[in-house]
């Protein structure tokens, strides 16, 4: 708006240079009058007129230059507004910035703080010493380069309170050379903790998946350095290697595939699947397909299904791995020879499925590990059934893309119950 208007003014300042009104006119006219009664007349009218037009311009000239003084003085009076910043912080748009960041005096004490910083910080700190708030040696080495030597500096560096947190400060010297009273630092804080974190997991996430292919890949190549070698006339012995190749190789091949379904998941972990499918014809598809793996070992696989329809919305093929990863877990870990029991559940807003061994049970402090990735209670065990480590970490991931959730009950000497609780499809 202000800018408008002073473009206004000045276009109307142009506009009345070059405009003749009829004012001119009449100044002209009265001129040339008065100058008719000098000799010769001629002279007298030319002299008149130009004077009369002297007259005009010189009047216009005082109205010109108050305009200019008036422009001049809004001019200063609007950019001291935004040197100053007296409107932004007046409207409490600067403390509203949502960024945490605090300004400092020359004395280190703070001077401002920004609404997220007190979030961040759990205090209001104005008025302390930048060494009350961090005890990070960085951030207040970084605070006297900044007002000794106007040094701007960017770090990460870990603040103990309220919580323990990784943060990253940019810390930008405003130095004023003429008073060095005036000098203020400005630091903006970024809370980094959550993004180291899955750096860490990241890390450990690689080193363990390669660890795991390594096992298997070192007993393959043994089993042919063998065969190549001291083996080689030993024909009896072959088909024993043979064996431990496939078995290796299938391990391998299994790790891969739950390392990409993992990717996969996670790829499209905030796109909730909206298709409707039938709970109760996956369940019944999952069960047949794994009866005779279940019949080897001796389990018997019972469904409670209840009344009614299952339908929820859903990814079929992940709901599929879902049973089957559950189903397979309880037939490896539940004991031989006992029933396996999967019962349907309801309640308000959701289906639960329940996947019930007679196993020995499991601790309840390894309960919440279960699905982290490569989380085993024995590797030996596990590794022996032809397990993963991921199974679980699998479910987990699915389940929260279906923004369902997976609960484990289990006692020791009595077995383990796994449920996956779907929400129910709103068209249902
Ligand atoms: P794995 O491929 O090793 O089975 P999972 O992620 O499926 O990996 O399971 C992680 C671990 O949880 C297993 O190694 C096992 O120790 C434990 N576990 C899973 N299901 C059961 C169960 N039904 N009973 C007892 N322990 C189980």
């Amino acid at each position: 708006m202000k800018m408008g208007s002073h473009i206004d003014k000045r276009r109307k300042l142009a506009a009345s240079l070059t405009r003749v009104r009829v004012f001119d006119v009449i100044c002209a006219g009265a001129g040339a009058f008065a100058g008719s009664f000098f000799t010769p007349p001629q002279t007298g009218v030319i002299c008149g007129f130009t004077l009369a037009i002297a007259a005009r311009y010189a009047f216009q000239g005082r109205r010109w230059q108050s305009d200019a003084d008036r422009l001049l003085n809004e001019g200063e009076r609007s950019a001291g507004h935004r040197d100053g910043a007296g409107d932004l912080s007046d409207t409490g748009l600067l403390e509203r910035l949502p960024i945490p960041y605090l300004v400092l005096d020359s004395e280190s004490l703070v001077q401002f703080c920004s609404a997220d910083a007190r979030l961040l910080l759990a205090r209001d700190p104005v008025g302390q010493h930048i060494s009350t708030i961090f005890r990070a040696p960085s951030i207040l080495h970084a605070v006297t380069n900044a007002l000794r030597f106007g040094r701007n500096d960017s770090f990460e560096f870990t603040a103990l309170r309220p919580l323990e947190r990784q943060l990253h400060a940019s810390v930008r010297a405003i130095n004023d050379k003429a008073d060095a009273r005036k000098s203020r630092v400005v630091i903006a804080l970024q809370d980094i903790t959550r993004l180291r974190q899955v750096d860490a997991m990241r890390i450990d996430f690689v080193a363990n998946a390669s660890h795991e292919l390594r096992t298997p890949l070192t007993a393959i190549s043994g089993m042919v350095e063998t065969l190549q070698g001291p083996a080689r006339e030993d024909t009896a012995n072959h088909d024993r290697f043979l064996d431990i190749i496939a078995r290796e190789t299938g391990r391998m091949a299994r790790l891969i595939d739950d390392l990409l379904s993992l990717s996969r998941i996670e790829l499209e972990a905030n796109i909730a699947p909206t298709e409707p499918v039938d709970l109760i014809a996956i369940i019944t598809e999952s069960v047949n397909a794994m009866t005779g793996i279940a019949a080897e070992n001796g389990n018997q696989i019972t469904l409670d299904m209840g009344e009614g329809q299952g339908i929820v919305a859903g990814a079929r093929d992940e709901i599929m791995q879902v049973f089957h990863n559950l189903i397979s877990n309880a037939i490896k870990y539940g004991d031989a020879g006992k029933p396996i029991t999967i019962t349907r559940h309801n309640r308000a807003g959701g289906i639960g499925i329940s996947v019930r061994d007679r196993g020995e049970g499991i601790e309840a402090e390894q309960i919440p590990r279960l699905t982290e990735r490569f989380y085993r209670i024995s590797k030996a065990s596990s590794v022996a059934k032809g397990g993963t480590g991921l199974g679980l970490a699998i479910v987990k991931h699915i389940m929260s893309r279906h923004r369902g959730s997976l609960e484990i009950v289990s006692t020791i000497g009595r077995g383990s119950t796994f449920t996956v609780w779907f929400p129910a499809s709103p068209s249902k």
